[in-house]
């Protein structure tokens, strides 16, 4: 198929099931701003109705909703230049993964990993949603016609099974009506790793506050958490090549040279050789530097949330224009009869 056929245009999503972590930050935040900022048309959801998969209190999603709007717009996004709202209110995301639960085959789906992670042990427990949360996602994707879709290293996965999707959709209907659309997964911090354990993702939604860094926290906070973070008793090692066996200093490392936009190596040549006594306040110091200004307007926007809402409601009506010509062209392929809603 000819990928030229398709304008780019850059979608991606965040759950609002938690504090926003620096995960999310250096993994997809920052780098939804560059490339609203290369002016490409971008479209930023805070998908809530992912974050259902799991149970979610009412006012606890509520009030994460609009503060993950707020950290959208604190690092950057501008809700004039790209489209922000909450995926609830635009219906053809849920329209279209229907469709794709149809179209997606259940041994795909159970190769998984992310539903392996998050159902655990108990999978018999785990929600049907949270089964087909990668065909919602695959949706959320091609309701847009996205082209490239920004993302932590995580997501690899998913967004190999959205080109499954769509290149099954397009095989069967015989047309060339979905893009293969691309990850862009890039930079040194795609997968940031817990600040408890350096072989586990840091995620919103782990019990352990310690584990991860959030974009509200206050500077104390990031100073301790990063002076506890898990290391071994190793000073760092003079090059890139000595952290490959070495998770967690490789993590902070990492963490290191996103934050300040540098190259691994290029942060080797100034801290290897360090100890962690050393290096620990030096990444601290960064930290709070790069974030302060994000918590502090975080906390400015959280007063006055029907300003945030007002913002949402204005970015769906705005991804409705798009989404609702490509959910009915999609069931006209299908042979549904008679005009949507
Ligand atoms: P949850 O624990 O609820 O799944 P999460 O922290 O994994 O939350 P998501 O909403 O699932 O956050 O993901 C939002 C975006 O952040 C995705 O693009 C994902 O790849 C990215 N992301 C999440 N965690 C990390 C991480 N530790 N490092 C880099 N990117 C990340
Ligand atoms: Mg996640």
């Amino acid at each position: 198929m000819a990928e030229a056929a398709f304008t780019p245009r850059v979608f991606s999503g965040i759950q609002p099931s938690g504090n926003l972590t620096l995960g999310n930050y250096l993994g997809a935040l920052k780098r939804f701003a560059n490339s609203q900022n290369e002016g490409v048309e971008s479209i930023f959801c805070m998908v809530d109705l992912h974050a259902i998969t799991v149970w979610q209190d009412p006012a606890k999603l509520r009030h994460a909703t609009r503060e993950l709007a707020a950290g959208f717009i604190a690092s950057g996004l501008d809700p004039q230049k790209s489209i922000l709202f909450n995926q609830s209110q635009v219906p053809e995301h849920t329209q279209m993964a229907w469709v794709f639960n149809c179209v997606a085959r259940m041994g795909w789906m159970k190769r998984m990993t992310q539903f392996k992670d998050k159902a655990g042990k108990n999978a018999e427990q785990a929600s049907l949603g949270l089964f087909g949360y990668p065909a919602l996602m695959a949706a959320d994707i091609l309701v847009y016609h996205a082209t490239h879709v920004p993302v932590g290293e995580d997501q690899k996965q998913h967004l190999e099974l959205t080109q499954e999707i769509a290149r099954k959709f397009n095989h069967d209907y015989g047309v060339a009506f979905f893009p293969e659309t691309q990850p862009v997964i890039e930079g040194a911090a795609t997968r940031v790793m817990s600040l408890r354990d350096g072989t586990k993702k840091m995620s919103k939604s782990d019990p352990s506050d310690m584990s991860r860094i959030n974009l509200t926290d206050d500077a104390d906070t990031i100073a301790k958490k990063i002076r506890k973070a898990k290391t071994d008793p190793e000073p760092l090692p003079s090059d890139a090549e000595g952290l490959e066996d070495r998770p967690e200093a490789r993590n902070l490392v990492n963490i290191y040279a996103a934050l300040s936009d540098r190259s691994v190596a290029d942060v080797m040549r100034e801290v290897g050789g360090k100890p962690f006594s050393e290096f620990k306040p030096m990444l601290a110091d960064l930290a709070v530097d790069r974030i302060a200004p994000i918590s502090d307007e975080m906390a400015r926007l959280m007063k006055d949330v029907s300003e945030i809402d007002h913002i949402l409601t204005d970015g769906a009506a705005r991804a409705r224009t798009i989404a609702q010509p490509i959910l009915q062209q999609t069931y006209q392929i299908m042979g549904m009869v008679g005009a949507m809603p």
